[in-house]
């Protein structure tokens, strides 16, 4: 791509066989600093994922030499922003194996979920339907069907999970009934790590005529996605967990809905025509990128999707398998500690608790070691609610740690440990 042309020849490049994985980690310069006095180890991924040189380098050459406003200039800086933009789109189109043109960019899942929320469900909800939702989402995939079930009457219904903090199939299958006009589900849970069945579940929705939204989020950086093959009706996915610039994500949707749905926000870029007398729409997926998208951002996004690749998902799903299996040795060893989800098919996420410790001292202390990990509710109440606690810490973990990462973590918390306790 033209925009990444000046620094070509510095970046790193892998070919996704056999990897090295501390010329990877080397990639990514911020895992290089410390934290108060300590070497970093960061294990805070499920929210945002650190950035490599590539990424990092892409927005430096693109405010150099390329920044321009998309799709409204005919000089050729204007050109090359919109070949760039559109260009990413095309890669993260490609990345999800789905047509570009049904792919909106957006600034994330909160967005994608709430488009759908506005412009789908919104205008065909009615009293007496219900949106059925699991017990495992993330606020994002929550609290916008409440807000369109209150304007329209509708109900929202959860599916439970399991104690293992699988999804419950059977009482979810049980909870598709005439009156469920939508289904709402993570691919990937941010709290529990569970890997749920997407696939399978959506082909159940579709039997019953069920529309499906799937969360994305935690899945994408982690899983080679065959998004097309999952068969939903729309798939949210976030930028910046994937090694992309935050302020970027895509709502992928079937070009029927895109076609048939009322924008959502307007503007300049998604008309084709204004008048006092009407409004001609631009077509989809532009006609749901009102105003100046983050073009950069999204410059970004396209560099990570070639990142990963160079990488290659596989490889990138292998190693997160083998540093989890690890992670969860290290902590079951420590006494009084209690893991939530402890699914079969996980993504490398670890929620956890200490007995006698509050999650925030452990997280504080923790800090205080140079190690980075989140607590507290995780943008997910109902689900710590099921498990009948106020908060939890999360580590979690992305192709770029070490194991000699896992042990400094777990020496860590042994220590903490035997300050609060
Ligand atoms: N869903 C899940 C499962 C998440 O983990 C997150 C981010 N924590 C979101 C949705 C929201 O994503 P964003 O803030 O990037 O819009």
């Amino acid at each position: 791509m033209p925009q990444t042309a000046v620094h070509d020849a510095a970046l790193p490049v892998h070919d996704g066989g056999e990897v090295d994985w501390a010329r990877v980690r080397a990639d990514f310069p911020l895992l290089m600093r410390e934290v108060h006095g300590k070497p970093l180890v960061y294990f805070d991924n499920a929210n945002t994922g650190q950035k490599p040189l590539p990424v990092i380098a892409s927005q430096d050459a693109f405010y150099r030499r390329q920044n321009a406003n998309v799709s409204r200039a005919v000089h050729a800086l204007g050109t090359e922003a919109t070949e760039a933009y559109e260009g990413a789109r095309n890669k993260l189109a490609r990345f999800l194996n789905v047509r570009a043109d049904e792919l909106v960019l957006c600034s994330g899942t909160t967005f994608a979920i709430n488009l759908v929320a506005y412009s789908w469900a919104l205008p065909r909800l009615k009293p007496g339907d219900v949106v059925l939702v699991s017990r495992m989402e993330h606020h994002a995939n929550i609290v916008p069907w409440q807000l369109v079930a209150q304007r329209t009457g509708a109900t929202v219904r959860v599916a439970e999970i399991l104690p293992d903090g699988r999804l419950d199939l059977e009482a979810l299958y049980r909870a598709m009934t005439p009156q469920v006009k939508l289904l709402a589900v993570t691919h990937v849970s941010n709290v529990l790590g569970t890997i749920n069945p997407v696939r399978e579940i959506c082909r159940q929705a579709r039997r019953h005529g069920i529309v499906t939204v799937v969360d994305g989020s935690q899945a994408v950086p982690h899983l080679k996605l065959d998004v097309a093959a999952i068969g939903c009706d729309f798939y949210a996915v976030t930028g910046h967990k994937m090694c992309a610039p935050t302020g970027t994500g895509a709502l992928w949707a079937r070009r029927e809905h895109l076609e048939a749905m009322p924008p959502f926000i307007g503007g300049g870029e998604m008309i084709k025509e204004v008048s006092f007398e009407g409004t001609v729409f631009n077509d989809p997926p532009h006609k749901f990128e009102a105003g100046t998208p983050n073009i950069a951002g999204f410059v970004g996004l396209g560099a990570a999707v070639d990142y990963l690749e160079s990488v290659g998902m596989d490889n990138i799903a292998a190693r997160e398998a083998e540093l989890l299996a690890h992670a969860t040795r290290a902590l079951q060893a420590i006494p009084g500690l209690r893991i939530f989800g402890t699914a079969p098919d996980k993504a490398g996420v670890i929620s956890f608790l200490v007995d006698g410790a509050h999650a925030h001292d452990l997280a504080t202390l923790l800090d205080l070691e140079g190690v980075a990990v989140r607590s507290g509710q995780h943008c997910a109440h109902p689900l710590l609610q099921f498990f009948g606690v106020a908060a939890t810490v999360r580590a979690s973990l992305a192709f770029y740690n070490t194991h000699e990462e896992i042990e400094r973590f777990a020496a860590a918390l042994r220590k903490v440990r035997q300050l609060l306790c």
